[in-house]
C-alpha cells in the first residue's frame, strides 16, 4: 500500500494534521494508498509558497514557461503505462481509457506550451495626440485548481498547463476518491527544475482544505471541476474577496434522435458516450428524445446494442466495454436514483440492478428506462451512472423546448441527416456545446464550458488560456 505525501514549495512534507484517507480499488474494494487528510494550515501554506514564488515566476519568458510543459509532457509519456495502471486501479477505468486519458494529458501540456509565443495583447487608438494605449495581458497570480474524481489526470493538467504558460503559480486539490495518479505525477516531475513553490499538491477534504484554498486572500482564480454544489460552496467563499472563478460543473446531457437520422449511428454514438467509464463523465447522453415515428425502431436497437454490454474488471483482456463505478457512494446515489424513478412509473427495459456478476466491486447494469416524463427527477438531475431514459417527441421544437428544460446546460447532441434541423437546432439549444452526428467528447483547442447552472467560465483553446489572463491598459503620453 502506498503512502502519500503532500508536495509544497518544491518537498514532500507531512501534513500538520495526522488524519489520513485510504483510496480503494473499486473493482475489488481493496485498499491501494493513503493520503493525508489535510489541515487548513497546509492549505494556507501552499498559497502562501505559490503567491511569493509568483513574483519571479512571471517574469520568465512565457517560452520559459512553456519548456517546463514540454518537460511534463515528455515525463508523462515515458511513464504512461505506469500512470495508466494507476488510474485504471484507483477509479475503475478500462485501462485502455486510462491510456487514453494519459496520452491526451500529455498533448494537453504541449498544446498550451504551445500558446506561450501567442498570449497577445493590443494597441489601441488614443484620442490624444502622442499617446499610446497598450493593452497587456497579465496572470492573475495564484491559481487553484480543484480536481474532481473522474477525470484526474486531464483535468489536472487541464488548471496546471494554462495556468503556469501565462504566468501564474498553482496549488493543486485533487478529489480524495481518486488522487493516486495526480500524486505520482507530482514525484515524477520533482526532477525537472521548476522553481520551488510554482506548483503545489495538497490533499484533503472539499469543505476544510478546499474550503481554505478558495477563500484565502492571496488567491487569485479558483478553477473548480465538480459538482453544482461545490461549485456554489466556493462561489460563497470567494465573495468576500471577490475572487475569479472558473466553474466546470455537472451535466445532464440530451441527445435528440429525429426521424432522418442515421439509427445505426445514433445508437452507437449515445450508447458508447453513455459506458464509457460507467457513464459517469460530464458530457456524456443523460437522456435521450426519439421521434415518434421511429421510436419503436430505436428502442429494439439500442436495446440490442446495450444488452451487448461486457462488464468486466478495468484489467480484464476480454475487451470490456465498462467496469465498475468508482466507488460506494457514487453506485448507491445511481441505485436510489433508478429505483426512485421506478416508483414514479419508469419502465426498467434492461438492468435497474447492481450487477450480480461479481462478489465485490462497485458494479452496476447498463439500465434503459422508458415511460419516464419530463419532470421525473433523472430526466431532470445528473445520474453521472450507466442508466439511459428515453422519451418520445413528435416536432423538433418540441425536442428543443425538452432539452433545454433544465437547470444543466453542458453539452447536447443531435442526430439527423438535414442540415436545416441541425442548424436551427444548434442555434436554439443553450447548452456549451452540440455535437451533432457523432458521440459526445470536447476537443482540446474547442471550449468546454457550460451555461446555466453548468458553469462559469470554461476550459481548453485559446479561451480557456485566457481565463488566467487579466488585462491592464497603459496610457503612454509621450513628447
Ligand atoms: P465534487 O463536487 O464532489 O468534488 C469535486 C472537488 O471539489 C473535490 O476535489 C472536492 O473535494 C472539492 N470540493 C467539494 N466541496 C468543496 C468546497 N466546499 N470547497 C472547495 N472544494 C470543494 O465532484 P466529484 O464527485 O468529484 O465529480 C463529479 C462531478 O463533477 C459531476 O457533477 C460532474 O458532472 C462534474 N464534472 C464536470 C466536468 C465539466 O467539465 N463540466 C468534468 C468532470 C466532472
Amino acid at each position: 500500500m502506498k503512502e502519500f505525501k503532500q508536495y509544497i514549495n518544491g518537498q514532500f512534507v507531512n501534513s500538520t494534521s495526522s488524519n489520513v484517507t485510504e483510496v480503494l480499488n473499486p473493482c475489488t474494494e481493496e485498499v491501494l494508498s493513503v493520503i493525508p487528510d489535510g489541515s487548513v494550515e497546509d492549505a494556507n501554506l501552499a498559497i502562501d509558497v505559490a503567491y511569493h514564488a509568483q513574483k519571479e515566476w512571471r517574469s520568465f519568458a512565457a517560452i520559459e514557461r512553456a519548456n517546463y510543459l514540454n518537460k511534463m509532457a515528455t515525463i508523462i509519456r515515458e511513464n504512461r503505462v505506469f500512470l495508466a495502471e494507476t488510474l485504471a486501479a484507483e477509479q475503475a477505468k478500462l485501462f485502455g481509457l486510462a491510456q487514453v486519458e494519459i496520452d491526451v494529458t500529455a498533448d494537453y501540456f504541449d498544446y498550451n506550451a504551445g500558446w506561450a509565443r501567442r498570449i497577445e495583447g493590443e494597441i489601441i487608438q488614443s484620442d490624444r495626440r502622442k499617446e499610446h494605449m497598450f493593452l497587456h495581458k497579465a496572470p492573475i497570480g495564484v491559481a487553484v485548481g480543484i480536481l474532481p474524481w473522474n477525470f484526474p489526470f486531464f483535468v489536472m493538467a487541464r488548471k496546471v498547463a494554462p495556468s503556469l504558460v501565462t504566468g501564474n503559480t498553482c496549488v493543486i486539490k485533487p478529489s480524495c476518491v481518486a488522487p493516486n495518479t495526480v500524486m505520482e505525477f507530482a514525484k515524477l516531475i520533482e526532477g525537472i527544475g521548476l522553481p520551488a513553490g510554482v506548483l503545489n499538491f495538497v490533499c484533503g477534504g472539499g469543505a476544510s482544505v478546499g474550503n481554505a484554498l478558495t477563500k484565502n486572500s492571496k488567491t487569485g482564480i479558483v478553477s473548480l471541476t465538480g459538482s453544482v454544489f461545490a461549485g456554489q460552496k466556493i462561489m460563497e467563499a470567494t465573495a468576500p474577496n471577490i475572487t475569479k472563478v472558473s466553474l466546470e460543473l455537472g451535466g445532464k446531457a440530451p441527445a435528440i434522435v429525429c426521424a432522418d437520422a442515421d439509427l445505426d449511428l445514433a445508437v452507437n454514438a449515445i450508447v458508447s458516450s453513455k459506458v464509457i467509464f460507467s457513464g459517469q463523465v460530464c458530457n456524456c447522453a443523460e437522456r435521450v428524445y426519439v421521434e415518434d415515428s421511429v421510436y419503436d425502431q430505436f428502442l429494439e436497437k439500442v436495446t440490442k446494442k446495450l444488452n451487448s454490454i461486457k462488464v468486466e474488471d478495468a484489467f480484464s483482456g476480454n475487451n470490456p466495454d465498462m467496469s465498475a463505478m468508482v466507488s460506494k457512494a457514487q453506485i448507491d446515489k445511481v441505485e436510489e436514483m433508478v429505483n426512485f424513478a421506478k416508483t414514479e412509473g419508469a419502465e426498467v427495459v434492461l438492468g435497474g440492478n447492481r450487477s450480480s456478476q461479481f462478489d465485490k466491486g462497485y458494479f452496476y447494469q447498463p439500465t434503459l428506462l422508458t415511460n419516464v416524463k419530463q419532470n421525473m427527477q433523472i430526466i431532470q438531475e445528473e445520474v453521472f451512472g450507466p442508466v439511459l431514459p428515453l422519451m418520445k417527441f413528435s416536432t423538433l421544437d418540441e425536442a428543443i423546448a425538452l432539452a433545454n428544460d433544465c437547470e444543466y446546460g453542458l453539452t447536447s447532441s443531435i442526430f439527423s441527416e438535414n442540415f436545416n434541423k441541425v442548424m436551427h437546432a444548434s442555434q436554439e439549444l443553450e447548452f456549451g456545446e452540440t455535437y451533432i452526428n457523432r458521440e459526445h467528447f470536447e476537443a482540446i483547442q474547442g471550449f468546454h464550458a457550460g451555461w446555466k447552472k453548468s458553469g462559469l467560465g470554461g476550459a481548453d483553446g485559446k479561451h480557456g488560456m485566457e481565463e488566467y489572463l487579466q488585462t491592464k491598459v497603459v496610457y503612454a503620453q509621450y513628447r
